[in-house]
């Protein structure tokens, strides 16, 4: 199929809130974060400046524009502050003109009041509908180059006033033709959230704070890499921050948890924005636009969520419920009776958050107690109705309460002196919901976030940047290779992203009682060292970077897909289960090492040689795909580039000129025919040329040509280099850019053995005792986009791992002896 460019890069979605464009400071950070951390194809969703929608509700309200013109002046000063002149012109003269057209909104209301849902709707759009142009200007201001977007153009709703509902089929055709033809063009739309049209042309709005859900519409569409929601907090919290000053941020959440708490009141995500992005597997990342590097900031949403058995992740809650009870010992077992309970809500579209039944009763909240008087009237005739007014709701959640029975009680313990009704367990099972009076539920979150998240011993897997060195007990379920590898590759992790990766693992790694420090080798991209507490004789290790393009797990009855399933998570996966195998034996000398960067420098290798941890360390047993034998030998390389020049001119007079292209092909012909040199041990020296590159265009002698070769050495350097330059001679320049000497490794009997043509990180971990290499998969698999690896073959690797380990650790412990020549040199 032939490619076109969008399909490369997927975009990221970046939403940016109220706080996160209020003034000029924060619109001139918005630039800074797009260009860091939107990737090559940044979308930008704006909400209108804080306090804006609710000042133009509050005009709606009162028929009167007055409560705007603060809000006016706000516009005014940041397009003062940020704008050049021209820009600034513009954008003044349309804000000159919303607030003409506002004043007329808002007289209209006061004339025709039947049509003031509908005129509302249009009046609190222009939060969106001026922040959007102001912020695509501030950004083409600093340089970017930005197109702004109406959004209604895109988000296709119905008409219901207030809270419309989005098409999906339709929102998503229409926002793939607005912007792929931008992004395709490297051009950074800009889009208002919060607001659509509906087919008709009607201006609708999807609800308070719904510019969260537009972003995850607008990646639906576009099946961006990942949404982004820039706020004013770190992430998802343990607890609503206004109401627990000790809320931590929460650095992964499934998509399950993320639903509940955001529909049970966690404000920080709207209710709706996890559907679209579950749907397509997109991960949404909730981060702090004030402080937007911080690396220990931010929670992940997405399908590799920790399972995080005996404690909970958050404790949610929303205030001014109301509780609807329904009693009639007649009807509630009678057919058809819930059905038709519902229907009455249905009939006057008032959404029911919970709903609990017993015996003779059945008992549900609402949210907006507006249009109760009507519902109720009507539930009468089923029942006898009671209304229970301000109700708060408390929603304990965590994907742990789905295995860990005795939580309630744990919960119900905790605030055994506030009185608590209606309880339920959501279909997901990873929510326990109750109702408590509203004037307790602050303290009832309160008490409940120290028992349950501050007491927990085994804390939520928020990370310290600093070395971990928490307390820890042991866990005794296994790790399963299959699950655990299909979480890992769920979790993107290119060289050069690998912070979320790691972030998982430590958590993951600490659940399961290992002390977990996390190498800041590069800022951003943290590598991990866990110990038992002992000092580790045997290491294992592998990377947890992988090549490009991300993509995301699967598996049928055979195989794992999804990138890094054989190079390098499956074997990360292998690596983690034989391990907690050997820890079951009661074997604690044992550590693991994660690094960065083996697919670009192997930074992270370096890094961690420096590591103290390395002296313990007698087997170093590296994992990358050898099909299961142990590598007893890796080929050595030779990263060369050649450069001709040659002498430009008119391709008509061939003559005149001298190609650099002619010249460079005619050299790489001999460099073809070269007899490189042969080694019984690791085989035959290979030479691949990688890259041509050269010219100008089709009718000029080409100037200059370059080659970029990759050289797999069998031999030291000194032949191969001699070979090359006799071949090349002075038609081109020879650059030698990087050289690693074929490594000899460490045999052990009874294991199949094999020479591997690839490098690894092995020589730059030459402090990290004796080298072994060993992993499940084949590398013929490896960097392809149908990236795999078979699951008996993971299983085995568990089991190869698992013995390897036995043997090097029943050796006698003799000091760690100095790596030989064999193994370790350094490039
Ligand atoms: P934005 O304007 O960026 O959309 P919101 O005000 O809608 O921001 O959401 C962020 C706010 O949500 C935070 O300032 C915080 O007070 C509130 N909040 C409530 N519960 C939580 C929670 N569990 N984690 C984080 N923030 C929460
Ligand atoms: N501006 C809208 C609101 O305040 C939408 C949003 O900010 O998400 O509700
Ligand atoms: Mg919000």
């Amino acid at each position: 199929m032939e490619r076109t460019p969008s399909d490369h890069v997927a975009p990221t979605v970046l939403k940016f809130g109220g706080t996160s464009v209020e003034d000029a400071a924060a619109c001139g950070r918005v630039a800074g974060i797009v260009r860091r951390h939107g990737g090559p194809r940044p979308v930008v969703v704006a909400s209108a400046l804080a306090g804006v929608t609710d000042a133009l509700l509050g005009c709606a309200r009162e028929g009167s524009l007055r409560g705007f013109d603060p809000h006016v002046e706000r516009h005014r000063e940041i397009a003062q502050r940020l704008l050049g002149a021209e820009a600034k012109t513009a954008f003044l003269g349309e804000l000159e003109r919303a607030r003409g057209e506002l004043g007329a909104l808002v007289e209209r209301i006061g004339r025709e009041p039947a049509l003031r849902a509908r005129l509302q709707d249009e009046i609190v759009s222009y939060g969106e509908r001026l922040s959007a142009p102001l912020l695509t200007a501030v950004l083409a201001a600093a340089g970017l180059p930005t197109r702004q977007v109406d959004a209604r153009r895109c988000i296709v709703t119905d008409e219901t006033p207030g809270r419309a509902t989005p098409d999906p089929a339709a929102t998503a055709a229409r926002t793939r033709a607005e912007l792929v033809p931008l992004l395709d063009a490297g051009t950074i739309p800009v889009l208002g959230g919060y607001i659509g049209a509906s087919a008709g042309g009607v201006t609708t709005t999807l609800g308070r704070g719904g510019s969260d859900y537009t972003a995850a519409l607008v990646g639906a569409a576009l099946g961006a890499g990942e949404i982004q929601i820039w706020t004013d907090v770190s992430g998802v919290q343990t607890a609503d921050p206004r109401v627990v000053r000790g809320a931590r941020t929460i650095p992964s959440l499934s998509y399950a948890e993320a639903a509940e708490l955001a529909y049970f009141g966690a404000k920080v995500l709207h209710p709706k924005t996890i559907q679209p992005a579950m749907d397509r597997g997109i991960p949404v990342r909730i981060c702090n636009s004030r402080a937007p590097d911080d690396p220990g900031g931010g929670t992940l949403v997405s399908g590799a969520a920790d399972v995080w058995p005996g404690t909970v992740k958050s404790i949610a809650h929303k205030s001014g419920i109301t509780v609807v009870q329904i009693s009639s010992a007649r009807m509630l077992g009678a057919y058809g009776f819930l059905r038709a309970l519902f229907e009455v809500f249905d009939r006057h579209e008032l959404p029911v958050d919970v709903v609990a039944t017993s015996e003779v009763s059945v008992s549900l909240t609402v949210d907006d107690a507006g249009r109760l008087p009507a519902v109720v009237a009507e539930l009468e005739a089923l029942g006898d109705v009671e209304v229970q007014r301000r109700r708060a709701i408390i929603c304990v959640v965590g994907e742990g309460l789905r295995t860990t029975p005795g939580i309630a009680a744990r919960v119900f313990e905790t605030i055994r002196d506030i009185n608590v009704s209606l309880i339920s367990q959501g279909a997901s099972r990873v929510n326990l919901t109750f109702i408590v009076d509203d004037e307790h539920v602050e303290e009832a979150v309160r008490q409940l976030h120290t028992a349950l998240l501050e007491r927990a011993e085994r804390g939520p897997g928020v990370l310290a940047r600093a070395p971990i060195r928490r307390a820890a007990g042991r866990r005794d379920d296994t790790v399963d290779p299959v699950e655990l590898a299909r979480r890992l590759i769920d979790i993107p992790s290119v060289s050069g992203e690998e912070e979320a990766v790691a972030r998982f693992l430590a958590s993951h790694l600490e659940r399961l009682g290992y002390r977990v420090e996390l190498l800041e080798a590069p800022p951003g991209r943290p590598g991990l060292v866990a110990t038992t507490g002992a000092p580790p004789r045997l290491v294992f290790s592998t990377h947890l970077d992988t090549v490009p393009p991300h993509f995301a797990s699967g598996e049928d009855d055979e195989y794992v897909y999804g990138r890094g399933a054989c190079d390098a998570k499956g074997i990360l996966a292998a690596q983690l289960a034989a391990a907690e195998r050997l820890r079951a034996e009661g074997r604690n000398d044992l550590g693991l090492l994660f690094v960065v960067d083996e697919e670009r420098g192997s930074v992270g290798a370096r890094v961690a040689n420096a590591h103290p941890v390395a002296r313990e360390c007698r087997w170093l047993i590296d994992g990358e795909p050898t099909e299961n034998k142990l590598a007893v030998g890796c080929k050595g390389s030779l990263r060369v580039t050649l450069r001709a020049e040659g002498t430009g001119g008119h391709s008509a007079y061939p003559e005149r000129g001298r190609s650099a292209i002619h010249v460079l092909l005619d050299a790489l012909d001999d460099v073809r025919a070269v007899a490189w040199p042969m080694d019984e041990y690791f085989g035959e020296t290979t030479c691949n040329i990688g890259v041509i590159v050269g010219g100008t265009q089709a009718n000029v002698i080409a100037p200059d040509a370059r080659a970029d070769l990759h050289i797999r050495l069998v031999t030291d350097q000194a032949p191969v280099r001699e070979l090359l330059e006799r071949a090349v001679g002075s038609r081109a320049r020879i650059e030698y850019l990087s050289f690693t000497p074929p490594v000899r490794l460490t045999a052990v009997p009874d294991f199949e053995q094999c020479v591997v043509g690839y490098t690894t990180d092995v020589p730059h971990l030459s402090n990290w005792g004796t080298p072994l290499l060993l992993g499940p998969g084949s590398i013929h698999d490896a960097h392809t986009a149908r990236e795999r690896i078979a699951k008996a073959e993971l299983e085995r690797g568990v089991e190869l791992y698992l013995r390897l380990g036995r043997a090097l650790l029943a050796e006698a412990a003799p000091a760690p002896a100095p790596r030989g020549k064999t193994a370790g040199a350094r490039p």
